[in-house]
C-alpha cells in the first residue's frame, strides 16, 4: 500500500452529515391502508448522500472567508 497519493490529497474531514459513520437513518414514510391515517415511519440506513459512504468529505473552500463575528468597538 503506497502513502503516497494519499499525500497529494486535500485533507479530509468527518463529514457532518453521518458524523463520519458514512451510512445516516433516514426515516420513510410509510402510509397505511385508506382509512387509517396513521402512517409509519420506516428508518432505514442508507448511504450518506453528502459523502457518498466514504464517512469523509473535502473540507470546504479553505479561500472561504471566515464569518467574523461583528463586534462593535467602542471609537
Ligand atoms: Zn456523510
Amino acid at each position: 500500500m503506497s502513502e503516497a497519493w494519499a499525500a497529494i490529497l486535500p485533507r479530509l474531514v468527518a463529514c457532518p452529515e453521518c458524523h463520519g459513520e458514512g451510512t445516516i437513518e433516514e426515516g420513510y414514510a410509510y402510509p397505511h391502508n385508506a382509512g387509517r391515517d396513521i402512517g409509519e415511519i420506516i428508518m432505514e440506513t442508507v448511504s450518506c448522500p453528502e459523502c457518498g459512504g466514504m464517512g469523509e468529505i473535502p473540507p470546504p473552500d479553505e479561500e472561504e472567508e471566515e464569518e467574523e463575528e461583528e463586534e462593535e468597538e467602542d471609537e
